[in-house]
């Protein structure tokens, strides 16, 4: 056996396995079947700025040891991820706090913000059953006419009421005026772009672009005595169970000449006519700077554009609904007879994982392999 180790996919939870037992001794192959590394997470300077090719990452998280961990790749800057909404020309900031309710409202106080959402939650009784409910009983139904309802059903493709309550917990409820989008002690953008974080975790080892394992599995499967495979979980199985929906979303890459369209990183379009969600200006992650401290004369922008996976698409989000969390669990069973084989990562495991959490699943994986 050629290789200890064949990791499929080098995304984040393909590089830190790969990373830590590269440093163990062990010896790894890491595949992936798009001609760069990194994933989703893959940056590409364009005009000096780096441009967060597939979607905006924003790094943040409240655990110390994955904090630790990453930092010895990169050094992070101290972006503050604060998006604007655009609901038909009025903005409102995000997440929901304090200027969100005194726009929305003219409410001045706590008090009389805490009342207006009090009194808006009342026609929610008894625990929430959907998104629309949830959303409804924590902020009241204006925020979530304006702010909520357009922006999901654009997202996920589905009535609020047939989603998942989970994914709108995501989103903090502030009665202060703080309109930082994250409750993590640690935030920031990896300096340089996060395709160089990845490239020194993959340092030393060796890496093959552009190479499909599915399409080779018996050929790789004979040259590593483990596989980890981070790639999706229906698709490793031909989908024989069934296709778990995933939304894909497409973007649409602009380079401006001017220095500033929008002066924030992220406008969500909230209202349900705008076919984007939102727009990306990639250098505000950077200040507007090149890694000169310069001002950059251009700027680029990513409209996304959201829809439902269809084969050939890339997989995006899973959609962590009942009915594909069922099918999911009927694949990770068959995944458990695949001794020779470690499924991990949002595609491996089917979840709406945050960066620090794909990060810490895979130093547990990491351990367990250690320690077994
Ligand atoms: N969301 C919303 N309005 C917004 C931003 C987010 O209703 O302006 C909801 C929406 O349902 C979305 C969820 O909050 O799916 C989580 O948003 P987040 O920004 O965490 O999504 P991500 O950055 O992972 O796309």
């Amino acid at each position: 056996m050629k290789y200890d180790y064949l990791i499929v996919g080098s995304g984040l939870y393909g590089s830190t396995l790969a990373e830590r037992l590269h440093k163990a001794g062990k010896n790894i192959l890491v595949i992936d079947k798009r001609p760069n590394i990194a994933g989703n997470i893959y940056t590409e300077k364009t005009e000096g700025i780096n441009v967060h090719k597939y979607g905006a990452h924003i790094f943040h998280t409240n655990n110390k040891k994955v904090w630790q961990y990453i930092t010895q790749f990169a050094e992070f800057n101290r972006f503050t991820n604060s998006p604007v909404a655009n609901y038909k020309g009025e903005l409102y900031s995000l997440p929901f706090n304090m200027y969100t309710f005194n726009k929305m409202w003219g409410v001045v106080t706590p008090q009389e913000a805490l009342e207006k959402i009090n009194q808006q939650k009342k026609e929610i009784t008894g625990e929430p059953r959907n998104l629309e409910e949830q959303a409804i009983s924590l902020v009241g139904r204006d925020i979530y006419e304006k702010l909520i309802k357009g922006y999901t059903e654009k997202q996920w493709g589905r009535d609020c009421r047939d989603l998942p309550a989970f994914i709108i917990k995501r989103l903090p409820v502030r009665l202060t005026f703080d309109n930082n989008y994250f409750n993590a002690l640690y935030q920031g953008i990896p300096i340089g772009g996060y395709t160089k974080m990845i490239q020194n975790m993959l340092d030393g080892i060796e890496v093959r672009l552009s190479t499909n394992y599915l399409g080779h599995k018996e050929e790789l499967d004979k040259i590593a005595g483990k596989i980890i495979y981070t790639g999706a979980i229906d698709e490793y199985f031909d989908y024989k169970l069934g296709t778990l929906e995933y939304r894909s979303v497409k973007f649409e890459n602009e380079i401006l000449d001017k220095p500033n369209f929008q002066g924030n990183a992220a406008v969500n379009y909230t209202d349900s006519e705008t076919p984007w969600t939102r727009i990306i200006e990639h250098k505000w992650f950077e200040f507007g700077k090149d890694e000169n401290g310069s001002d950059l004369p251009k700027t680029v922008i990513s409209r996304e554009y959201s829809s439902e996976w269809k084969p050939g698409d890339e997989p995006y989000y899973p959609v962590n609904d009942d009915k594909n969390n069922q099918l999911y669990l009927d694949y990770k069973k068959l995944s458990e007879k695949e001794d020779k084989v470690i499924f991990g990562g949002r595609l491996g495991e089917y979840k709406y994982y945050d960066m620090d959490a794909v990060i810490a699943s895979a130093l547990d994986m990491y351990e367990k392999i250690i320690s077994a």
